[in-house]
C-alpha cells in the first residue's frame, strides 16, 4: 500500500510517500480500508519532532473507513463496518489497522469527511465547552483562531450553549467563517496594537470569562490580560509555537484568574468516554446543528503541501487526505 512515512524529523519535505507492507491486524484490531484521513496540527509537532517519536515511523492520526478484516479476538465489529479514530499512528495510508477499544461506530447519517472532520477536533471542541470550561449560557468567552479546525466548531459549539464569542482570525475570509459559525464579535488580531483592549472595549471593561487560546505564543499575554476577575485562560495549542515559563504571580495580578493546559487524548481516556463524546459530536453533526467546513482534500502524495498550508496559516477548517 502507499503510505506517508517521516524519516527524520524536519520541515514539511521529510514527508516521503512510500509503498510498503498492508499492515496485519493484530489481537484487538481491525484493518481498515482509509477513506479519508484527517491532518491536525498534532501531526506536526510530530513530524518537527517537538513530541519525540521513533522513527520512521507512518505519519496521521487520524481516519475513518470500511473494516476489511478482523483480527483475533474481535466480535463486536463486523468486516464492511464504517468506523473512525483519531488516536492511531499510521494514518496517512491506504490502509491502517485499529485498535477496537480506541474506534467509534460512524452513524449512517455522518458521511466519511465528516466524521473525520468532526472527530479529533470536535471532540477536541466539545470538551472544552462541556468539561474545561463548562458553558451554560450567558457566558462571554475569546475564541482564538476561530477559522481554523477546532475553531469554527467550537465557536458553534459554544455560541450554540448560549455563550457570546468574541474571535480572532487573520484574514476578511476568515472573519467571515467566524460570523457564520455564531461569532458576535470578531477581531482582526494581525491588525490590532493592542488585543487585549480590544477585547475590553467588548466587554465594557469587564473581559471575559474564559480565554480558549491556542495559538500559544503570541496571544498567551493578551489572553491572560482579556480575562475578567477569577476567568480562565484556556491555553489548548500552540500554532504560533510554545508559550514560555509563567510565574504563577501573574495569575494573582491578572485578578485571581486560573490557568490550565489540557489535552483531548485526556478526555477520551476510556472506550466509553470516547463514544460517549464521539456519539454527542456525530448527532449533532447528523440533526445538522453542527456544521463540518472541509477547507480542503489533498491526495496522498500531497501531505508536504497540507502542512505547509496549515502551519503558513492558509486553511480554514479541515484538512484531509484522501488515498
Ligand atoms: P487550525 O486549523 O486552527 O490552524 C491553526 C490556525 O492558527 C491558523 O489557521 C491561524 O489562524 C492560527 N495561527 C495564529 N498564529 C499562527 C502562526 N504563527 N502559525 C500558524 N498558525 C497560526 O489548526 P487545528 O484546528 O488543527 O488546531 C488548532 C490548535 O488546536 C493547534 O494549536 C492544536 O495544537 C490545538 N489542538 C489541541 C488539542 C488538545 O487536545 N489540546 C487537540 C486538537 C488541536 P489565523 O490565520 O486566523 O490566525
Amino acid at each position: 500500500m502507499r503510505a506517508v512515512q517521516v524519516n527524520e524529523a524536519g520541515g514539511p519535505e521529510v514527508l516521503t510517500v512510500v509503498d510498503v507492507d498492508d499492515p496485519t491486524p493484530g489481537a484487538g484490531e481491525v484493518l481498515v480500508d482509509v477513506a479519508a484521513a484527517g491532518v491536525n496540527y498534532i501531526d506536526t509537532y510530530q513530524r518537527q519532532g517537538i513530541y519525540p517519536m521513533d522513527l520512521p515511523y507512518i505519519a496521521g492520526m487520524e481516519g475513518a473507513g470500511r473494516v476489511s478484516a478482523l483480527g483475533e479476538g474481535v466480535t463486536d465489529v463486523a468486516v464492511g463496518d464504517r468506523i473512525a479514530w483519531s488516536e492511531t499512528l499510521g494514518s496517512y495510508a491506504e490502509k491502517v489497522a485499529v485498535p477496537v477499544d480506541k474506534s467509534v461506530p460512524v452513524p449512517d447519517g455522518v458521511p466519511d469527511d465528516a466524521a473525520v472532520g468532526a472527530l479529533l477536533q470536535g471532540m477536541t471542541a466539545h470538551f472544552l465547552v462541556t468539561d474545561t470550561f463548562p458553558l451554560g449560557g450567558g457566558e462571554t468567552v475569546l475564541v482564538h483562531a476561530a477559522a481554523g479546525g477546532v475553531g469554527l466548531l467550537l465557536t458553534q459549539m459554544a455560541s450554540a450553549r448560549g455563550a457570546r464569542v468574541i474571535a480572532t482570525v487573520s484574514t476578511a475570509e476568515k472573519e467571515q467563517l467566524a460570523r457564520g459559525a455564531g461569532a458576535a464579535e470578531v477581531i482582526r488580531y494581525t491588525e490590532v496594537d493592542d488585543l487585549a483592549a480590544a477585547v475590553r472595549e467588548l466587554t465594557g471593561g469587564t473581559g471575559v470569562d474564559a480565554a480558549y487560546d491556542s495559538v500559544g505564543k503570541t496571544t498567551f499575554d493578551a489572553s491572560l490580560a482579556s480575562l475578567r476577575k477569577r476567568g480562565m485562560l484556556v491555553l489548548y495549542g500552540a500554532a504560533s509555537g510554545p508559550v514560555p515559563a509563567v510565574d504563577p504571580q501573574r495569575l494573582n495580578s491578572a485578578g485571581s484568574v486560573f490557568l490550565t493546559r489540557p489535552k483531548l487524548f485526556d478526555h477520551i481516556d476510556t472506550t466509553e468516554e470516547l463514544r460517549t463524546r464521539a456519539a454527542a459530536v456525530y448527532s449533532a453533526v447528523a440533526d445538522g446543528t453542527l456544521d463540518v467546513r472541509i477547507g480542503h482534500r489533498y491526495p496522498l502524495e500531497q501531505a508536504r503541501t497540507a502542512h505547509e498550508d496549515l502551519q503558513g496559516r492558509r486553511t480554514t477548517g479541515k484538512l484531509l487526505l484522501t488515498p
